[in-house]
């Protein structure tokens, strides 16, 4: 498991590993672009060199995720948010490409506006996705499940499932499930047992060889609540428990695993966050083990 926050890009690709070693993150996730403007940001060949530089002297830093930004809306109703976001998803993964990231995460898209049926709207972002991944290089995209707040799509297994059946189906479609937007959209992994049943439950509906990264986040708020609100590890209504189970899910072994913050310094996610990280993971092998 390579436990890891989400860092700042910001001066080039390459800070971003200089800031995930800092912190001690195993693996770093940054934004491709700036969260909230449309403008493309493509690297140019001395920021992929630099990257790949930092990235093979670096003794901590392992794996890249990219996450797409929250502007895209592949599910729209409005056929020019739908163009824009997908010019922006073939960004994001021909960059993925070039730095060799595990995967770019997706947010699969919200019909709140459109208050349509959530099938038409699966079947918008499904052919937005199929496009970008005809139209990119080969980088892995990678759905996120949702809080459910509203028309978001990928609020359960059962709809990541038709994303990606409505998208092709290939290899390069994999999942990124963040534990705090499980639990808001009901799915209990406050223990190692539940847990085990909801990832159980994941592998017959998507199948667990679709797991290619994981967001860390405990929830402010309770189960089912279809909100997405990120506190500290152990502070939320997931707690102490569900996240040692979570850092030690068999299943999860080998993969990113993000945690986004706040953090406890409420400044982003710090060394101390990830010391707590990775405290919280061995006490899961530790019990796993007796
Ligand atoms: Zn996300
Ligand atoms: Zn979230």
């Amino acid at each position: 498991m390579l436990i890891g926050a989400h860092v700042s890009p910001a001066g080039g690709p390459a800070n971003a590993v200089t800031r995930g070693e800092e912190r001690g993150c195993r693996s770093i996730q940054i934004f491709n672009q700036s969260p909230r403007m449309w403008k493309a940001r493509v690297y140019n060949d001395e920021e992929v060199a630099a990257f790949h530089a930092a990235m093979e002297a670096s003794y901590v830093v392992e794996a890249l995720v990219i996450h797409a930004v929250y502007l895209l809306n592949c599910a729209s109703e409005d056929p020019e948010i739908r163009s824009k976001s997908l010019e922006s998803l073939k960004v994001a993964l021909n960059a993925g490409a070039q730095l060799g990231a595990v995967g770019v995460v997706l947010h699969p898209g919200s019909a709140l506006k459109d208050g349509g049926p959530a099938d038409e709207a699966i079947a918008r972002a499904a052919e937005v996705i199929r496009e970008a991944l005809d139209e990119s290089e080969k980088c892995p995209l990678l759905l996120e499940d949702t809080a459910g707040a509203g028309g978001t799509l990928g609020r359960s297994f059962e709809e990541l499932a038709a994303l990606i059946d409505g998208a092709g189906g290939g290899e390069r479609l994999g999942v990124c499930l963040d534990s705090c937007h499980l639990f808001a959209s009901g799915y209990d992994v406050r223990t190692a047992e539940s847990l085990r049943g909801v990832i159980d439950e994941f592998d017959k509906v998507v199948g667990c060889d679709r797991l290619g990264a994981l967001h860390v986040n405990d929830s402010m708020t309770p189960l089912g609540s279809n909100r997405d609100r990120h506190t500290n590890l152990g502070d939320g209504e997931i707690g102490r428990e569900g996240m040692i189970a979570f850092l030690s899910e068999p299943r999860f072994e080998g993969l990113p695993v993000i945690f986004e913050g706040p953090g406890r310094l409420g400044k982003g996610v710090e060394a101390v966050d990830m010391a707590w990280a990775h405290d919280l993971r061995s006490r899961g092998l530790a019990a796993r083990l007796s």
